[in-house]
Parts: structure tokens; C-alpha cells; sequence
């Protein structure tokens, strides 16, 4: 597939040399290489006759399926594009998504269907229904003739909505070179691509309808490599998949990775079959990540940091930088193809080692946001995406992530980066994960709040501890200035708090200097 440039080409070749290995496999079905290359043509078949054409939004809500899969690959052959939704939304949520999509045809399973039903929420007119159990009739029944694929690798293949932790969501349309341009250009400078290769066993531990998701199941395609759904993602289930399918390929964000910790198989769970580890999605403590590395002690670690936007990766922390103290903390390194830089508030460019925000240059960036040209042209120009994210350039090229722009709290004229704080605070004993978020305060404008989970078993610390804990490694100024106990963080589906619900009830009415 190295010279392939879309989904379609690379289902052909695939086909052939893929042979009868299973593509995907889920807890009751599989489907081989070979097989998928027909349904795909049924499926398009099918899209085709229902009136979906050349740039069609279609839907899909529901937990990870081979049928999710299948339903991508047809509208890859059929030229439609592939919205798959967040199912743990609200049906309100959802329906907005689906209006703002202009889907024409909705794949549902039951569970988010008596949702919506529940809800009391009407499908927009004209978007047609098929449940999940209606899917496998309704592409059996389609015509199974090869279908004339037109896409080039411009043409655009899926549009993921973010998950809204900084605003409201927005459709993100990413062509198909978003998921081949960037492993071509690593092929070219004779990377293996994380070392990933036919016959491996991926675990997709992250929905399709998240980028990092998504994403990783192609590339896993890609390389002739079977996929193990995962419906929704659990701990245990996780380390029953691991060990019993012999996954050698296991990526997560910090939050499964302690969801993962916390169950009682975890300790005596064999992991010796993982080769590759990828981590990133949000910030990593150093604690978490030695923990990781101890457990899947056979596997190579891989931190990936990349945006909806970038269509996922452009940065790595690469095995060997996980060796050497002077980068173990950092991001990582841009990409082969990828160019990053440090735009300082003057709008000039950072020397190393200034903070500013981080803007992305890469092969995979998004194609715009689906029917907001104003929010494109502020995020997108000239190939660079604004990341919102704070950090700098070490002198050795490195990539070093501060915090989210929208996170950073300014207090008595210095900036805070809540990552560095909470960093800290997950070192306590007691905390099982921590939030820090700016408050009001009359005097300084913004202060800094803590809001702690506790460790599973622990007892609450005294707020007198946490302080001299807190002041043990931080500057006075960064201490927080209070802290709450809540028994759950807001998350989304992927496991990344959201802030915005935590400012939301101290910040009605008033507006924030960083925004
Ligand atoms: P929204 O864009 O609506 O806020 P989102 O946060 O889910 O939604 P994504 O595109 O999934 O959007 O996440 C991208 C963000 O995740 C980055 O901007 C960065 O803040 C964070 N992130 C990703 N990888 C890493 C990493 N390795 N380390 C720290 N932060 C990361």
C-alpha cells in the first residue's frame, strides 16, 4: 500500500495481500481483508441507491461494530463522508450534530436510538434510518459489482466533530491524505511506522469517532494488521483482550491507562506479547508513565501528540527519548513532514526555550471546519493550524506542551499552567487525579482551584497537608488557593476532564481575560 494515496486503492490492494487474514475482529464477528473489499462495494452499492453521492454526509452512532467499519469503506468507494458521532452525548447534542452534519442517511444502534426516543428528539426530515441489525440486510441486499471509486487523496473521507472541552463542537473534515501522507513521508526517510507490521494484533481501545481512534485502526489496516474492537472501553476488558488475543500493539490515553491500574487483574495480568505502547491525548504525570513502563516492560513507549485538526499525530516521543532524562518530559519531535512553531502574543516567532502557543505544519492537516469559513481562516493558514495549546521549542528541537491557552490561568501578572500543578498534586498519596482551574478572585483576577479525586481507599488529606505538599515543590504563587473533593472529575469519551464544565458555575457572569 506504500503508493497508495486513498482508503479505495488501498482496500484493492489489501484484498489481495492481506489473503484471508481478519481485517477486524469483534467479540462476535470477524472480517477478513478479502471480505472487506466486497462489502465495501455492496456497501457503496447500497449508498448509492439510497441517493448518497459524491460528498453525502452519512452518520453513524453507536459503539464500535465491524459494521462501522464497513460503513466507513463504503462511503470511501461511494465518495460520501463518514460522520461518526459521540453515542454518550445527549440526544439534544446529538441532534444538533446531526443537523449540523446534513447527514442523509443515519446508521444507529438501539441503545442510542431509545435514547433519542426517550429524549423526546426528532431526526431531522429526510435522514433515513438503519439500525445496526437493519445494516446487514440492507447491504447484503445491495448489488456487489465493483464500483467506479473516484477519490482522489484530496477528497474528503470523514468529519470528526471535537469533542467541545474549549467550545462548541465543530465538524472537522479530513480527506483521506490525512491518514497516508504523514506514513509516507516517514516511509521515505526509512522509519518503520512504530515499528508496525502485518500480522500484529491491535487493541482499539479509543471509538472511531474520536481522530486518535480512528485513526490507529487505519493505520493498523494499513499495514495488513488485524484490529480487536472494543465497544466501549473498560479496564478489565482491556486486559482480558491484551492477554487473550496476545495484542502486540496497545495505544491509550493517561485516564485508561489508570483505569487499567485500577483493576484487581491488572498486577498479575501477562503483557508480555505488547511490543508497542502509544500514550497522549492529554498531559501524562512522570509517575503514571513509569508505572506504564513497568507493566508493559517488553514494549517500546511512543508519546503521540496531534490534534482533530492535524488529523492526529504530527509530534513523537520516540522508544529512545524515553531513556534519557533530559527528554523524558518532553512532547516529542515533530514528524518527518511536520513543522512546528512558537508564536509569541506580538504575533512574531518565539526563540528556543519561550512559551507561546504551538502552531502545527503537517501533510494530515483537516480540509476545514464543515460550514464555518470564519473558524477555519482563524485556525488554518497557509497549511499552519493554531493548536490553542502553550508551549516552546527546546534548543534540541524538542516539543514541549505546556498546557491548553484556554487553560492557563493568569494570576497577579504571572501565567499559571495548570498541568504543571496538577502534576504535582497527583504525587500525593492520597490523589487519585486532580483538576486545576482559575476562579475569580476580586483581588488578582483569577486564582487557582483544585479539584481533587480521591485515590481509590484513601482518606481525605487535610487541605493543611495538601498545602505543604503543594509548597514543598511548587512557587508560592502557584500553590492553589483552594481545593474541593468531588468523587468524579467531568470527562469526555476519551477520558480528557473537562474544564469548561468546571469553570462554567464561577464564570456566568464574567469574563475571563484568557478566553
Ligand atoms: P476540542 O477541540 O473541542 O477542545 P478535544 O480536546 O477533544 O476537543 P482533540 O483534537 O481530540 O480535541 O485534542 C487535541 C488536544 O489534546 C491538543 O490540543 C492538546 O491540548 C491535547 N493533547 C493531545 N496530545 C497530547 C499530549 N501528548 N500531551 C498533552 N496534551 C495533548
Amino acid at each position: 500500500v506504500d503508493t497508495c494515496d486513498t482508503l479505495c486503492s488501498a482496500c484493492h490492494v489489501l484484498a489481495k495481500t492481506g489473503g484471508d487474514r481478519d481485517a477486524f475482529v469483534s467479540e462476535n464477528r470477524s472480517i477478513r481483508f478479502d471480505q472487506l473489499q466486497i462489502t465495501s462495494h455492496r456497501v457503496a452499492n447500497a449508498l448509492r441507491d439510497e441517493g448518497c453521492d459524491e460528498g453525502t454526509r452519512v452518520a453513524v452512532i453507536g459503539g464500535d461494530a465491524i459494521a462501522s467499519y464497513e460503513l466507513l469503506f463504503g462511503c470511501a468507494m461511494a465518495g460520501c463522508v463518514l460522520v461518526p458521532v459521540n453515542w454518550r452525548l445527549s440526544p439534544t447534542e446529538l441532534i444538533r450534530i446531526i443537523e449540523d452534519s446534513e447527514a442523509r442517511l443515519l446508521m444507529i444502534d438501539t441503545p442510542a436510538l431509545d435514547k433519542l426516543r426517550s429524549g423526546g428528539c426528532d431526526l431531522p426530515a429526510g435522514v433515513k434510518l438503519l439500525t445496526f441489525d437493519e445494516f446487514a440486510r440492507w447491504r447484503d441486499e445491495a448489488d456487489f459489482a465493483a464500483i467506479d471509486c473516484r477519490a482522489t487523496s484530496e477528497t474528503p473521507l470523514v468529519q470528526i466533530y471535537t469533542s467541545g472541552t474549549t467550545g462548541v463542537p465543530k465538524g472537522v473534515v479530513l480527506a483521506h491524505r490525512s491518514f497516508f501522507q504523514l506514513r509516507r513521508s516517514m516511509r521515505s526517510v526509512g522509519d518503520d511506522w512504530m515499528g508496525l507490521h502485518a500480522g500484529d494484533r491491535l487493541l482499539l481501545t479509543l471509538p472511531q469517532f474520536h481522530i486518535g481512534g480512528l485513526w490507529w485502526a487505519i493505520q493498523g489496516y494499513l499495514v495488513g494488521a488485524t484490529g480487536y474492537l472494543m465497544p466501549a472501553f473498560t479496564g478489565w476488558q482491556a486486559i482480558e483482550l491484551i492477554e487473550r488475543h496476545r495484542i502486540t500493539q496497545v495505544p491509550m490515553v493517561p485516564a485508561m491507562i489508570q483505569f487499567s491500574m485500577a483493576e484487581p487483574t491488572f498486577e498479575s495480568a501477562n503483557f508480555s506479547s505488547v511490543r508497542g505502547f502509544l500514550y497522549g491525548g492529554s498531559p501524562i504525570s512522570g509517575d503514571l508513565l513509569a508505572s506504564a513502563q513497568q507493566a508493559f516492560s517488553q514494549a517500546e513507549f511512543f508519546q503521540i501528540y496531534g490534534l482533530t485538526e492535524t488529523g492526529n499525530m504530527a509530534v513523537c516521543l520516540r522508544p529512545e527519548d524515553h531513556n534519557r532524562d533530559d527528554r523524558r518530559l518532553a512532547t516529542g519531535r515533530p514528524l518527518p513532514g511536520v513543522s512546528c512553531k512558537i508564536i509569541q502574543p506580538d504575533g512574531t516567532t518565539a526563540p528556543a526555550n519561550a512559551v507561546g502557543e504551538v502552531w502545527l505544519k503537517s501533510p494530515s492537516v483537516m480540509l476545514e471546519y464543515w460550514k464555518r469559513p470564519e473558524e477555519t481562516a482563524d485556525t488554518l493558514s497557509d497549511g499552519w493550524i493554531r493548536t490553542g495549546d502553550v508551549g516552546y521549542l527546546a534548543e534540541d528541537g524538542c516539543l514541549y506542551v505546556c498546557d491548553r491557552l484556554k487553560d492557563m490561568i493568569i494570576y497577579a501578572g504571572e501565567n499559571l499552567f495548570p498541568a504543571e500543578i496538577e502534576t504535582v498534586l497527583r504525587q500525593h498519596d492520597a490523589i487519585g487525579d486532580v483538576a486545576v482551574i482559575g476562579v475569580p478572585d476580586p483581588k488578582w483576577g483569577e486564582s487557582p482551584k483544585a479539584f481533587i479525586e480521591l485515590r481509590h481507599g484513601s482518606e481525605k488529606p487535610k487541605v493543611r497537608e495538601l498545602l505543604r505538599f503543594a509548597k514543598s515543590q511548587l512557587a508560592e504563587f502557584k500553590v492553589p488557593k483552594s481545593f474541593e473533593f468531588v468523587d468524579q472529575l467531568p470527562r469526555n469519551p476519551s477520558g480528557k476532564v473537562l474544564k469548561k464544565t468546571l469553570r462554567q458555575p464561577y464564570w456566568e457572569n464574567q469574563q475571563r481575560k484568557v478566553n
